[in-house]
């Protein structure tokens, strides 16, 4: 399935959740918290397919969320069917459109006209901004300065809104990006490159890479808040999350789908769920082979 949710994204609420690459990671980074296995793969999405499950969507939901998030299994902007789809989206349905890519994919590619006028938001990984934490967390396909990462980044923040998600993590032995230096330097950068939003979170993923304390987060979130202002700051965990109640049926398999693209947290899932349905359908949620939780965080095992 391409099509997932709909989902509670922590950041821009309710969406409906497109995978365009399929079941093979395709990625120019190789996140040490990744939770999807490393492939080469071409990108070549079953276009009628994905046009059907989107109808099919669209017809149950879009009175619910007119918002579409391009997100799963790596890099949509590696698709070279990206931009066909993205105009068709666009002609056929009424969809915000806000597609999930990373740095080196905005510093690396030229981003054809029509994307970009396809797509209203863009969320940019960033977890570093010094070569040597970047290698540690990210393992980039292509080593960029620091300087070309925040000049590609302010390019592009003047032709569409852009959202840098920064994923914080340590481990016992090395600090990766919540080392004091690093992280003073990455906020400095997101700073100066003044995006529409920075997005926080922590996920390990598989690593033995340890979760950082809400608190941290928001210690962080608030030394970017007094530059760029809270609006523009949301935090995983902290930020307020809408509620809606699908049906049992429906929220069961909007979660089972959304598992599959997108590691969703308890109150995530509750969130779309009535208060009476909750336990039970995490009950049979966990039921599913290769569903695990750790750190707070429901994924799927591959
Ligand atoms: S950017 Fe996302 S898909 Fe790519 S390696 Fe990192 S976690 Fe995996």
């Amino acid at each position: 399935m391409f099509v997932y949710g709909p989902f509670q994204h922590w950041a821009f609420g309710l969406c409906i959740g497109l995978n365009v690459i399929g079941d093979k990671r395709i990625c120019p980074l190789d996140c040490i918290y990744c939770p999807y296995p490393v492939t080469r793969a071409d990108c070549s999405p079953n276009l009628n397919e994905i046009i059907k499950e989107l109808e099919n969507s669209y017809d149950k939901f879009s009175t619910l969320t007119k918002s579409l998030l391009i997100s799963g299994h790596g890099d949509p902007l590696l698709c070279d069917r990206l931009s066909f789809m993205l105009n068709y989206i666009r002609d056929i349905f009424s969809l915000k459109v806000i597609l999930r890519t990373t740095y080196i994919s905005i510093c690396t590619l030229h981003i054809p006209k029509d994307i970009l006028s396809s797509v209203d938001r863009i969320i940019v990984k960033l977890d570093a901004i010094t070569p040597e934490t970047i290698t540690s967390i990210n393992k980039p396909s292509v080593k960029l300065s620091p300087d070309v990462i925040k000049s590609s980044m302010i390019t592009l923040s003047q032709e569409i809104p852009i959202f840098i998600e920064v994923n914080i993590i340590r481990t016992s032995s090395n600090k990766l990006n919540s080392d004091s230096t690093e992280l003073r330097k990455l906020i400095e950068t997101i700073i100066d490159i003044a995006p529409d939003g920075v997005l926080l979170q922590s996920f390990p993923g598989f690593s033995n890479a340890q979760k950082l304390a809400i608190g941290e987060l928001i210690e962080i979130g608030r030394i970017f808040a007094d530059y760029l202002g809270w609006h523009r700051v949301k935090i995983r965990g902290f930020s307020p999350l809408s509620t809606i109640n699908l049906s049992l049926d429906e929220g069961k398999n909007a979660i089972i789908s959304t598992l599959d693209n997108f590691p969703l947290t308890r109150e995530e899932m509750a969130s779309i769920l009535s208060y009476n349905n909750v336990e039970e359908v995490i009950r049979d949620i966990l039921r599913i082979p290769n569903v695990v939780v750790l750190n707070g965080y429901f994924m799927k095992k591959r």
